[in-house]
């Protein structure tokens, strides 16, 4: 309404003025009355253009027109297009709207990283936050970092040690040291270790403190995810498993919960403390072995999916067979990282989609072949934290027996059930008494053992 009273003044100040200086020049009496008239619909002009809601065709009059009356038309035509802070603002709203678009893709994806032997999760926020759980032994520290630099991810939110064993932290003082991370959060227990020892070193040099993971601690609560720690539910636990972090995101009715290595006694304190467990996605408590994965504890998550994280012919006999089947008998369906790669599950929150990498051999760089030096560093403090460990006589000595070291006279591995040779450094490396040491390819060859894929030596 106001843009029509806008036009129409506007043609009437034109017709005003045009009759002023006609009747002026003609020295007429009555000249000043066709000004009165401009000056008014002058006045009625600029009430309506500033009433008239915004649009590219009218535009407030520069004062300047009111002097140059005849050249109104081409002032005009010219401003609408040339509203400089109105166009800026324009653009500078399409950007933002791209960028918000970018970050709320309205998908949370939960990487399980194939990482051998060990724990790694990467969890990727609608909003463009990250999250990484664990970052498996020293040997895949670098596997890690290229698995989040491939995904364009150069800072990690919210780091999260579960516990300080070397197949969940292992890796990380690499990915510290490589990547951008705002904040860490751990269980408050230590262990004597080097890769632990060099992880709090790299977290301290990076001037980033610790904050404490333990049940009731909320990590996120905003843009509708909720991220909390769900244990540990208390302290002077035998072994260093039961300190796992447990974490439990929620995104819109999909929740995940991921129980690092704890056991028994942890999910019973989950359960007693009435925490809601319930999730669509269980992460199997230590890589599936029947230290975990009670029976009481399962009902109360009741999972549709599970998550194995363990390496394939790993010493310890992960997943143990008792688990799978109890598993199998509460209908969850189950994921290996061992079998299938490297589990990625995508929620929507409302549907969960799994995608499976395939167990590659060359997914991740062989153990041998570590090109960072960072990593190399930490292996060899690693294999002496394994001595260290032993000969330390702990308090906090782990229910999970160290890598065993290999011999430093023998070049390859092999396992005498499966016939395979490995490189020393692999994460699949067979138990001591399956062990057969040679020298060389060609002795292994000769024994009728043939290379692992996973570690190609
Ligand atoms: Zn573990
Ligand atoms: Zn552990």
């Amino acid at each position: 309404m106001w843009d029509f009273v806008a036009v129409i003044s506007f043609l009437a100040f034109i017709i005003a003025i045009i009759g002023t200086v006609v009747t002026a020049i003609k020295r007429r009496a009555f000249w000043k009355k066709w000004l009165a008239a401009a000056g008014v619909a002058l006045v009625l002009f600029i009430v309506g253009a500033v009433n008239a809601p915004p649009s590219d065709n009218i535009q407030p009059p520069q004062t300047q027109t009111v002097a140059e009356g005849q050249e109104e038309s081409t002032d005009i035509t010219s401003k609408s297009n040339n509203n400089p802070s109105e166009q800026s603002l324009s653009s500078e709203a399409a950007g933002n709207e791209k960028v918000a678009q970018q970050a709320t893709s309205g998908q949370l994806k939960a990487h399980f990283l194939d990482v051998g032997q060990g724990d790694s999760i990467l969890i990727q926020f609608p909003n463009g936050q990250t999250m990484l759980i664990d970052a498996g032994s020293s040997e895949v520290g670098g596997y890690v970092i290229s698995y989040l630099k491939k995904q364009g991810i150069n800072k990690i939110n919210y780091l999260v040690a579960t516990h300080p064993h070397a197949d969940h932290i292992g890796g990380m003082a690499a990915v510290v040291q490589t990547l951008a991370v705002e904040r860490v959060y751990m269980p408050r227990v230590s262990h004597t270790t080097k890769s632990f020892e060099n992880l709090l070193e790299t977290i301290k040099a990076k001037g980033l403190k610790i904050n404490k993971a333990e049940a009731g601690v909320s990590i996120i609560n905003q843009d509708g995810i909720k991220a909390s720690f769900i244990a540990p539910c208390g302290s002077g636990y035998d072994g260093l498993n039961n300190y796992s972090a447990v974490v439990r995101i929620q995104y819109g009715s999909t929740a995940l919960l991921l129980t690092g290595d704890a056991e028994s006694v942890s999910e019973q304190e989950m359960i007693a403390s009435g925490a809601n467990l319930k999730a669509d996605v269980l992460k199997v408590g230590h890589h599936g072995s029947k230290s975990s994965t009670t029976q009481a504890f399962l009902s109360s998550v009741s999972p549709k999916y599970a998550v194995i994280s363990c390496g394939a012919g790993n010493s310890y006999g992960h997943p143990h067979q008792e688990i799978l089947d109890r598993l199998k008998e509460a209908g969850v369906q189950t994921y290996r990282t061992d079998a299938q790669g490297t589990v990625i599950i995508t929620s929507d929150g409302k549907t969960l989609t799994i995608k499976t990498l395939g167990s590659t051999n060359k997914t991740r760089a062989p153990d041998n072949n570590t090109k960072s030096s960072t990593d190399t560093k930490s292996n060899t403090t690693d294999t002496k934290s394994n001595t260290n460990t032993n000969s330390n006589n702990n308090k906090t000595v782990s229910s999970e027996p160290p890598a065993a070291e290999p011999p430093a006279d023998s070049a390859y591995i092999g396992n005498k059930n499966t016939k395979k040779f490995h490189s020393p450094t692999c994460s699949t490396l067979p138990a001591e008494k399956n062990r057969v040491y040679f020298q060389s390819k060609d002795e292994a060859a000769a024994a009728g053992y043939v290379p692992c894929k996973r570690c190609d030596p």
